[in-house]
């Protein structure tokens, strides 16, 4: 309805952007540091970047987001955040005391260019943070990267929390990206029957995915503990999920401790997946056991059972750079064709990937690194698709095309279910494909002949 007007024809655009396919970085990161136990987010900016954050990631997690904020008004635009921040903190810990303060920057507060380090060194120096308590930060300006890159920032300085203690503890870091919180516990899940015994941070399970018990807690007893994420230092290897999600983190992890990195891609899909069970296997020395084995027999199953449905489905896809990489290689796999593939998160390297993965299909294949929506409807209009996966703004596209959406990766505002069945592994997969084979078959049911209207399929 909206987007009635979105012309076929295309023209190159080099200043303007249109219903970009991302959102600001301060959300990723602030989505990161809710995976730290006791962990109160602190936004250092305005109180309408912080208010826009958390509601955004309360929309999509339907829980509550606390978060702090500098509450920028003209004095600190002019003068700097520094008195506002190291107000916050003292006020923070004295009335809300959480474990750790984890500080994120917006456009306002970088333009203005303050000095996160400086600033909390300060405020250690006046005693504003008490003993045993932590405060670490992140850049995160919006007028470059995503929310995407604003998440990986922050992981990035909860990896240079890592502490070497010369003897390793026979763990494994896994660093899982931003997925959902199920994700998360999925991905745990599978390392226990591998039998792998992992820190994985940041950890979101239990803290947006979790129970109503009819009393609040601030800190929800989840997320990684500060004592974990220093042990990381000693880890035997780190696996990181995603190229733009998880590797500059291990990476650092790699040079600051020592610890050993793979960059994976995220376990989205049967290849992925595969690897991903691989590593752990190889990084730890043990086998994989057969319940995992049986797992993944029933993928593939639902693979084969379904095949006639998927084979040659045309499929436009638009999210977030390691999610799309994974989804692509599976839909690949299945013999469906992506044929439209947008990220709005910036990266060369993501259109080199995806036409490597694609370059075997049959129909010429579309994608963009720092992509927009607009785009992505008049490649559509000018080469339609039978299904759109992609998070919640693709409704607009699909209700003017009339074309089925499965909703899938952030942020989803309009549905429910994605904070509790995973995607991620071979269980996964199957909830995946289950929503694919579901629009597929409701379309055909309601565009079928009498005469082609199958009470079996
Ligand atoms: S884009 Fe910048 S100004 Fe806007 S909400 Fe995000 S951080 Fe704040």
């Amino acid at each position: 309805m909206l987007l009635k007007h979105t012309p076929k024809e295309i023209t190159e655009r080099k200043a303007l952007m249109i219903n970009p396919a991302k959102t600001c970085q301060p959300i990723g990161a602030m989505y990161a540091a809710l995976g730290i136990k006791g962990c109160l987010p602190h936004s250092h900016g305005s109180q309408g970047c912080c208010a826009y954050h958390r509601s955004t990631l309360t929309r999509h997690y339907k829980e509550p987001i606390s978060a702090a904020t500098s509450s920028f008004t003209e004095g600190a635009s002019v003068f700097g955040g520094q008195a506002n921040l190291l107000q916050a903190i003292n006020n923070i810990f004295t009335v809300y005391a959480p474990e750790v303060i984890a500080v994120h920057t917006t456009c306002l507060s970088e333009t203005i260019g303050d000095d996160l380090p400086q600033i909390f060194d300060k405020a250690i120096k006046e005693q504003k943070v008490p003993e045993g308590k932590t405060v670490l930060g992140a850049n995160t300006p919006s007028y470059v990267g995503s929310h995407v890159t604003g998440f990986s920032n922050m992981v990035k300085s909860m990896a240079n929390l890592a502490e070497k203690s010369g003897k390793k503890n026979g763990k494994v870091n896994i660093i899982p990206g931003w997925v959902e919180p199920c994700d998360m516990e999925e991905i745990k899940r599978l390392a226990a029957m591998v039998g792998v015994k992992i820190t994985m941070f940041p950890d979101t399970s239990g803290v947006l995915n979790g129970p109503l018990t009819g009393e609040y807690k601030m800190f929800p007893d989840a997320g990684t503990s500060i004592k974990d994420i220093k042990a990381s230092g000693d880890a035997i290897g780190t696996l990181a999920l995603g190229e733009w999600c998880s590797a500059d983190a291990a990476r650092l992890l790699d040079t600051k401790c020592k610890v050993p990195c793979s960059v994976l891609d995220m376990p989205f899909g049967l290849q992925a997946t595969d690897r991903f069970v691989d590593a752990l296997r190889k990084v730890s020395g043990t086998t994989v056991p057969d319940e995992v084995a049986a797992e993944r027999g029933q993928l593939v199953d639902l693979i084969s059972d379904m095949h006639q449905y998927f084979y040659h489905k045309k499929v436009a896809i638009f999210g977030d750079p390691d999610q799309l990489i994974a989804l692509t290689e599976f839909l690949v796999s299945i013999d469906m064709c992506p044929i439209h593939i947008v990220t709005g998160t910036p990266g060369k390297k993501f259109e080199r990937r995806i036409k490597e993965i694609t370059k075997d299909m049959p129909y010429k294949v579309n994608v963009k690194a720092a992509g927009d929506m607009f785009l992505l409807h008049q490649w559509i209009k000018n080469e339609p698709v039978d299904v759109l996966i992609g998070n919640t703004y693709g409704k607009y596209i699909a209700r003017d095309e009339d074309i089925p959406l499965v909703r899938w990766g952030f942020p989803i505002l309009d549905r429910q279910g994605h904070q509790y069945f995973p995607t991620v592994g071979y269980k996964g997969g199957i909830r995946l494909l289950e929503k694919i084979l579901g629009v597929l078959l409701d379309r055909l049911d309601r565009d079928n002949t009498e005469e082609k209207f199958e009470l079996v399929y």
